[in-house]
């Protein structure tokens, strides 16, 4: 994986500091049934290198939403974790923009990189606030129409992942009659899982259909 340095300034401080980022990011079309492109031999990580944290005001959001800058930059971007780089862009979006859909990608994210470095106890939790403040961004439709069907689907599969089996499957049965087709398709594989009290990840099938 390339990384790139980037100078970047910060939109709230307006302090410049240096980011490592990915230029690019290759999709394969492949997802996990918590639709991340991580499965088989396809474990790209990149999420890692998506987030970036303000050195100075502590500003925790995507990369790319720090403008890029050509002066020189002497500051680098903290080493934090980037889970916890997450954790803390969640709790921005919640507090600042009271977004939640933003808040819980954030947290899905968080969820995701805290599984690559094996903080088990920091994953499920952060699972679990993924899936509360997603439900809340269908209430207070911060999500996107587009987005809509995969959210109502990701909200149960989260619930398995982190372990409550029993309320994914109880979600489920209240949404399922509404999901697009490839969405039920997996609920159902999800439901099942849950009822073995399983929280293993399986693939999404059928992701580009
Ligand atoms: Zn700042």
């Amino acid at each position: 994986m390339q990384l790139v340095e980037i100078g970047v300034k910060c939109p709230d401080c307006g302090i410049k500091f240096t980011s490592r980022q990915l230029p690019e990011v290759y999709d394969t079309g492949i997802r996990n049934s918590e639709l991340r492109q991580h499965w088989g031999d396809v474990k790209p990580c990149y999420e890692h290198f998506a987030v970036a944290t303000c050195p100075s005001c502590g500003r925790a959001d995507w990369a790319t939403s720090f403008p890029p800058t050509q002066e020189i930059c002497t500051l680098n971007q903290p080493q934090s974790p980037p889970h916890v780089q997450y954790r803390q862009a969640a709790l921005r979006a919640e507090r600042q923009g009271k977004d939640f859909y933003a808040a819980g990608i954030f947290y899905l994210y968080a969820a995701w990189c805290a599984d690559d470095v094996n903080a088990v106890p920091q994953a499920r939790q952060y699972r679990r606030l993924a899936a509360e403040t997603l439900r809340k961004s269908l209430v207070d439709v911060s999500c996107p129409i587009a987005n809509r069907a995969e959210t109502e689907y990701l909200i149960g599969e989260l619930g398995r992942r982190a372990g409550d089996f029993e309320p994914c499957r109880a979600y489920y049965q209240s949404v399922i009659g509404r999901l697009p087709s490839k969405y039920a398709l997996m609920a159902r594989k999800v439901m099942r899982l849950a009822e073995l009290q399983s929280d293993d990840l399986i693939e999404f099938e059928n992701v580009t259909a």
